[in-house]
């Protein structure tokens, strides 16, 4: 790399840390600055200019207290620089959240969803934003990033929905359909994938572990997503297609139409089909409401053989699948998240079962279980920890000016 091009790098590097402590902190002085970034004070001058320069950030006045002296000056993030929307896909709603440049949240709402129709839905998706926008009164062009998430399978590289419980192989390329429309980068995540991140974030920031850790998520559709550390307090995210990895060949006739995948087993639908024994080949049913399976649940804990050999059946799925990522990657503390996680204790002796059947847990002992329900924040969180950093190093590349469209 050249003198230049590596000078280049610092200055965007240092850039980005400045604007991460001042986003986290609100608002600091030069030499709070100095000291959450550990730059000299020479380099906090200069950055902070060069980003007031770009209207990134701005500055504010404080008089001491005691009303005598020179005033403080403050600098923090300009919250009207440019915006955030995050689009949280499920499978009967979609949920529309707006932040500032502050990382503050704006406004949020949701839609039900009906269409099964991946060109409709992408319009709906598109509708939503642009009333997004309308709401808090910005021009659609002031979004800057947009951040989607659904369960499935995503091409993150193009932004393409590839497959997902609702609207089957039906693709939706959302960068195609949104671009004209957006100032914006278009970025599309797997929901547990995001899970995953903001589980490693959180522990890294609050313990400063950086080892790694599996998130798993239970409700109508399965999903897991891996964090795993590969030094310097970073880690690799990806989300395996666990729930349609195989686990009995030829087996229970599975949503995506391959036949005996985890999910057929463990998938609330799977759960249905096995306590009211429906032939596994049977077609599974689009959606299946919580309560439904809260009633078998409640018969499962009054002793009903079939629901407690469906819960069981479901428990031997999901550990035998973890067997198998321990012995791919080593033992990791798993996650578990998702409205699943209140029928644990229906789950959990079967699950441990599951994944005692690998070598890796019978010499090494169970990894660590813990439950975190509250999926919906997690993945809030995981979008925003990408979203923001991803935002703030396509300005600083671009060289402080708004990015354009990709
Ligand atoms: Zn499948």
């Amino acid at each position: 790399m050249s003198a230049i091009a590596s000078t280049e790098l610092v200055r965007q590097q240092n850039s980005l840390r400045m604007l991460s402590a001042l986003r986290r902190h609100g608002n600091l002085s030069h030499t709070d600055l100095a000291e959450l970034t550990g730059l000299s004070s020479g380099t906090v001058s200069a950055i902070t200019a060069e980003l007031e320069r770009s209207q990134l950030i701005h500055r504010s006045e404080q008089q001491a207290a005691s009303g005598r002296g020179r005033p403080r000056v403050l600098f923090q993030p300009n919250s009207g620089f440019g915006y955030v929307a995050v689009v949280v896909i499920s499978s009967d709603a979609v949920q529309y959240s707006l932040v500032d440049f502050t990382g503050r949240l704006m406004d949020r709402f949701g839609e039900g969803r009906s269409s099964t129709s991946s060109d409709v839905f992408a319009r709906e998706i598109l509708n939503g934003l642009v009333r997004l926008a309308g709401r808090s009164k910005i021009a659609p062009g002031d979004i800057l990033h947009v951040s989607i998430s659904s369960k499935g399978l995503v091409d993150p590289a193009t932004a393409t929905l590839v497959w997902s419980p609702v609207l089957g192989s039906g693709h939706v390329d959302f960068r195609t359909v949104l671009a004209p429309h957006f100032r914006a980068q278009i970025y599309l995540y797997n929901e547990t994938l995001l899970v995953a991140d903001a589980l490693w974030r959180q522990r890294r920031e609050s313990a400063g572990e950086s080892a790694s850790l599996a998130a798993l998520s239970l409700g109508h559709s399965i999903g897991l997503g891996v964090a795993r550390g590969i030094g310097e307090g970073k880690a690799e995210v990806t989300a395996p297609n666990f729930g349609h990895m195989l686990h009995v060949p030829g087996g229970a006739l599975c949503r995506c139409g391959a036949r005996g995948c985890v999910e057929a087993y463990c998938g609330f639908y799977g759960i249905l089909r096995a306590a009211f024994e429906v032939p596994t080949n049977t077609i599974p049913a689009k959606f299946v409401p919580l309560p439904e399976v809260e009633k078998i649940a409640a018969s499962a804990r009054a002793g009903n053989r079939m629901a407690v050999l469906a819960f069981r059946q479901a428990g031997l799925a999901l550990g035998s699948g973890l067997s198998r990522l321990f012995s791919l990657y080593g033992p990791m503390p798993i996650i578990v998240t998702g409205p699943g996680t209140r029928f644990l204790d229906l789950i959990s002796a079967s699950m441990r079962e599951g994944m005692e059947q690998t070598s890796v847990v019978r010499m090494g002992g169970l990894p660590q279980i813990t439950i975190e329900p509250d999926e919906q924040t997690l993945v809030f969180d995981g979008h925003m920890g990408l979203a923001l950093s991803r935002l703030d190093g396509d300005i600083v590349m671009s060289g402080m000016a708004v990015p354009q469209i990709s």
